[in-house]
């Protein structure tokens, strides 16, 4: 469905009104909310409108844990898969704790609790994680310099690139590179 005015004042002011008429999805989290729901205000052109939470859902949109689409709680699993959604999406992004609970309609205290108890790693290690394993990649297959790799992977200090995955790999992304080549 078309982004109408109409819908976007009802998404602007939390219009409970609108609630059941249609939902929307955020394209860039493909999470999809109420009318209604408090979470941050998206960007327009990221908006997306459903005539149903089942049209919503089969776009491949996922519930909001917050204004909860379906009428139901979403499970602390699916969240997690929502949360691992974003992060692997948009790991090259400079993407603070404030930042991911925005994306993923939560709070930063919650959702760091949650996320370390299904886990086990805290979402910035997850990050830091993503961002690692990509950069081996990117040594592995391709001839970018080190500083450029970690750049395109979201920690654009690279001394503190090469801190970080010395730290989790034992070697430096030079050596990794020279043994990979
Ligand atoms: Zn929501």
């Amino acid at each position: 469905m078309r982004l109408t005015e109409k819908n976007w004042v009802a998404i602007k002011n939390n219009d409970k009104s609108f609630d059941n008429q249609f939902w929307y999805g955020v394209k860039t989290t493909k999470i999809f909310c109420r009318p209604s729901c408090p979470s941050r205000l998206p960007k327009k052109e990221n908006v997306e409108i459903f005539a149903s939470s089942e049209a919503a859902q089969a776009a491949g949109f996922r519930p909001c844990k917050r204004c909860r689409p379906l009428n139901r709680p979403v499970s602390n699993q699916v969240w997690i898969e929502e949360i691992n959604h974003v992060l692997v999406e948009h790991y090259p992004e400079n993407i603070t704790l404030a930042e991911l609970a925005y994306r993923v309609h939560g709070s930063e205290s919650y959702l760091r609790h949650v996320y370390r108890e299904l886990t086990g790693l805290t979402p910035q290690q997850k990050l830091a994680k993503i961002r690692l394993e990509k950069a081996k990649s990117y040594l592995q297959e391709t001839d970018e310099s080190v500083g450029v790799i970690a750049g395109r992977v979201g920690i654009p200090n690279s001394a503190y690139f090469i801190k970080c995955f010395a730290e989790t790999y034992g070697q430096t992304p030079y050596q990794y590179r020279l043994q990979h080549a």
